[in-house]
């Protein structure tokens, strides 16, 4: 049966009439350097290992999993450290869902979420499929934020919650500690750190995990699709207060996380070190780049991510479209003059890099 009707004769919620979905292209190019994911596939001991716990659980799965993941809450307390304990622990399928828990608990229609742009595309998505109203700051044309200027625009907003993204994406820039507490101080909100990408930060910089003690409307988030190559599995976590907890227990489905889901995640943080093994040559990568465009005489922005963003590309559709045509998928997050591209393998990085320059499209 073919379409009998069109979005617009649904009787669709009004926001969300005109929205755009969600959607980085997923073509199959050999090398596929647009979503920031783990191009190094989990290594092999560790697969079997996974796959082992999986098999075990797949003969329960008559059963409902365990509501409270108990096991993997304990799994992350533990690779977080800062002696966190499970019950300051949260997790969904990728965090994504987690971050929608925190929308559908602390915002809603009548209120407001506030991200400092540009910042993760999804940001506005989610709050908004809450019926949340999206609020977007400015950052400085380097993309970086002083405590001054975010408390400014924090109390201008009066935010029901704050997405601080660290390392921002699509930008890479890192936050430091001193606008997190500057912002939390000046906010009534929840203040939401996203750090997606801080394993790939220099080893010394330290999370806002370190501030979350005396905190209670402050949360941590990370996930596992990024440094863990874990991005297909869809696990996504935080770290907050007990109570803030008790406040996403309110909104997520029963047995959000399947039981597959949990075993093979807490088989992946039991092999933590091996999965995290390829941080250090991805970071590696990642500078690479850098250097590298700045010699093509492109602009790359700092960035402690797995990703880099850079300027001066004269026309960034056609760019996109040259590396597309050479087996190449990059990202144009609709900066002018801009494109992203996720370190990948040093095989797949050479081949960027050179069908980069064999374009010679810096302006
Ligand atoms: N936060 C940031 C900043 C991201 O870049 C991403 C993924 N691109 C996510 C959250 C969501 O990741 P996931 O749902 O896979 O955990």
């Amino acid at each position: 049966m073919g379409r009998v009707t069109s979005l617009e004769d649904l009787p669709l919620r009004e926001d969300l009439r005109g929205l755009t979905p969600y959607g980085a292209p997923q073509a199959p190019l050999p090398v596929a350097l647009n979503v920031n994911e783990n191009t190094h596939p989990v290594p092999d001991a560790v697969a079997s290992d996974i796959l082992d716990d999986i098999a075990v659980a797949l003969r329960d799965v008559n059963r409902y999993p365990d509501r409270e993941f108990t096991a993997l809450r304990e799994g992350f307390a533990e690779y977080l450290g800062h002696a966190l304990s499970a019950d300051q622990i949260w997790a969904g399928n990728g965090s994504n869902e987690v971050l929608q828990h925190i929308a559908q608990a602390f915002g809603g229609p009548g209120r407001t979420a506030f991200g400092f742009a540009p910042t993760y595309s999804m940001y506005p998505l989610i709050t908004q499929g809450t019926g949340s109203t999206w609020v977007a700051g400015t950052r400085q044309p380097d993309y970086t934020l002083t405590a001054d200027e975010a408390v400014e625009q924090v109390l201008a907003a009066d935010p029901d919650i704050i997405l601080l993204c660290s390392p921002n994406n699509p930008t890479g820039t890192p936050l430091g500690l001193d606008v997190v507490e500057a912002v939390y101080e000046a906010s009534r909100g929840i203040v939401v750190v996203d750090e997606a990408y801080q394993e790939f930060a220099p080893r010394d910089a330290p999370s806002a995990l370190t501030l979350l003690d005396g905190r209670p409307r402050l949360a941590i988030s990370r996930t596992m699709s990024k440094a863990f190559a874990f991005a297909g599995a869809r696990v996504g976590y935080l770290a907050a207060d007990p109570a803030f907890i008790d406040a996403l227990r309110l909104v997520r489905l029963p047995y959000h996380l399947s039981a597959l889901t949990q075993a093979a995640a807490v088989a992946a943080l039991r092999n933590a070190d091996t999965m995290l093994a390829m941080v250090d040559e991805i970071v590696e990568q990642r500078d690479r780049i850098t250097a590298t465009l700045e010699a093509l005489g492109y602009t790359p922005h700092e960035s402690w991510s797995n990703f880099v963003l850079f300027g001066g590309v004269a026309d960034p559709k056609a760019t996109w479209q040259s590396l597309y045509n050479k087996g190449i998928l990059v990202r144009d997050v609709g900066i002018p003059g801009h494109l992203r591209v996720t370190a990948g393998t040093e095989a797949e990085t050479t081949a960027f890099l050179d069908a980069l320059a064999s374009i010679e499209s810096a302006s």
